[in-house]
């Protein structure tokens, strides 16, 4: 379907027409808010989605009067731009990206055009795990501590739909590799990397190095005035510092060695210490994000308020009442003495791995769904020594039984979100809990992380 109405700016004098083509692949929220801007700042535009594109934003796009084009490629339409925006879920691989880059169009993410029409200053925060909870909690701090601020990128409104409307002087921006891997110019004025561990791989030929090298970019164009906030336990991400010299100023975090610059625990209490002069203590007690896990992201947006010179008051404060976003270790109920853990957000091994690590009790994990050429290899030793049974739930389980068959007695399979949770509750007892940590993707059964976290809190509250 190509929606006609608009058709005219691909034939008449539009606005743009001096400052070229801009086509955008994929029509979600970040194609449709490069759109958005890319028409603000006089481009002829053009959007393409190979699929469906949802009502929200076929109505946005009408209401702009922006060409746009859904379930097909119209190589004439798009081959001709001038630069093309590629939203995150396109791969390389796509042929409509192949032919563009056979004809040397350049291929930018939304991310990067819209750096180029704010001089805000940007907070870009990376890594394979804790994102969305690190930006969620750096931007409760620097909105709390009063600064002009947005957040946007992975989470939330896009980066160039903000810009495109309203004027801030500080953007907290969550970063996939797919969308640093479409960057050049950008440059983060702070940039945060958590930790790098397998996830993704199919996209990048399954080799670590080259996820490793995507996320490295989080520190691409620093200059010495930047600053690159990283944590020191991660030996992946150390690794990766060894190829490359980073011009900003490195700011470590650590909850394994005391550190004399950056963040370190201590008896109980987290540590900032950015200049010599001001130091930051909070006790862990008071943090509202618990588990291991989250000391890290506590860390590294404590260091990012710290960096900006907020009041030590001020960011002990929003590290003490900030509020997470459900399906990340959210808590269900407590059913016959048994608790019900919802972290459908686990999309990989790792975070899994954090998930069983945080939890003192006899686990039954629910598990299982799009398998993304994951290494089971790191959760043997915790589900050995933690997880009574297993419960899969995925359309295609032989991977999870190979890999743990000789450590759990009981594995079953669900194709349902409340077989799986009926089934758990029957083989859990008093004490134990029962976690939904899938470390897969969640495509084969449901329509996304979300639908899977809901549906088991549904099924929990049923039984
Ligand atoms: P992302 O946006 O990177 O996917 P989220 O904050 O949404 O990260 O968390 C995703 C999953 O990873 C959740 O299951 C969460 O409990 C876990 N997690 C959060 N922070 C970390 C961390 N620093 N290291 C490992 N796992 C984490």
């Amino acid at each position: 379907m190509i929606n006609q109405n608009n058709m005219l700016s691909n034939q008449s004098t539009p606005l743009g027409a001096g400052l070229g083509r801009v086509v955008i692949l994929g029509a979600g929220e970040s194609g449709v808010g490069a759109a958005m801007l890319a028409q603000k700042m006089g481009f002829d535009v053009f959007v393409s989605d190979f699929g469906k594109i949802s009502d929200k934003y076929v109505d946005k796009l009408n209401n702009l009067a922006i060409s746009f084009e859904a379930e097909q490629h119209t190589e004439s339409l798009i081959l001709n731009a001038t630069e093309v925006i590629k939203s995150p879920g396109i791969p390389a691989s796509a042929p409509i990206v192949k032919k563009l880059i056979e004809k040397q169009v350049p291929i930018v993410s939304e991310i990067e055009f819209a750096k180029r029409y704010t001089k805000a200053k940007v907070v870009g925060i990376t890594g394979s795990n804790g994102k969305t909870t690190t930006s969620l909690l750096t931007f409760h701090i620097l909105k709390q501590a009063g600064l002009n601020v947005a957040l946007g990128g992975n989470i939330g409104n896009s980066f160039a739909a903000l810009v495109a409307t309203e004027e801030f002087d500080w953007y907290v921006l969550e970063l996939s590799s797919f969308m640093l891997d479409d960057m050049y110019e950008f440059k983060a004025d702070i940039a945060v990397l958590l930790n790098i561990t397998p996830d993704h791989l199919d996209r990048y030929d399954y080799k670590l190095e080259n996820y490793a090298a995507s996320k490295m970019r989080i520190i691409q164009n620093q200059t010495p005035a930047d600053y690159f906030i990283y944590c020191a336990d991660d030996p992946e991400t150390l690794k990766a510092l060894q190829k490359v010299t980073p011009k900003a100023r490195m700011v470590p975090f650590s909850i394994e060695e005391k550190l004399t610059e950056g963040a370190y625990l201590e008896n109980e209490n987290i540590y900032i210490q950015i200049s010599p002069n001001t130091q930051f203590i909070m006790s862990i007690t008071d943090l509202a994000l618990q588990g291991k896990h989250n000391l890290y992201n506590s860390m590294a947006s404590g260091i990012v308020g710290k960096v900006l010179e907020l009041r030590n008051e001020s960011i002990r404060e929003s590290m003490g009442d900030f509020k997470n976003v459900g399906h990340r270790l959210e808590h269900v109920a407590k059913i016959s003495g048994i608790d019900f853990i919802n972290d459908s957000k686990a999309t990989n091994v790792n975070s899994t791995w954090y998930a069983l690590e945080s939890i003192n009790t006899d686990i039954v994990l629910i598990m299982g769904g799009v398998d993304k050429g994951n290494d089971y290899e790191m959760l043997r030793d915790m589900v050995k020594s933690k997880v009574k049974a297993i419960v899969c739930l995925g359309k295609d389980n032989r991977r999870i039984h190979d890999a743990f068959e000789d450590e759990v007695e009981i594995i079953v399979n669900t194709f349902s979100a409340s077989e799986a949770a009926q089934i758990a509750y029957h083989l859990a007892k008093r004490g134990d809990t029962v976690l939904l940590s899938p470390a897969c993707a969640s495509f084969d059964l449901f329509s996304n992380y979300e639908d899977r976290g809901n549906q088991f809190k549904e099924a929990v509250r049923e039984l």
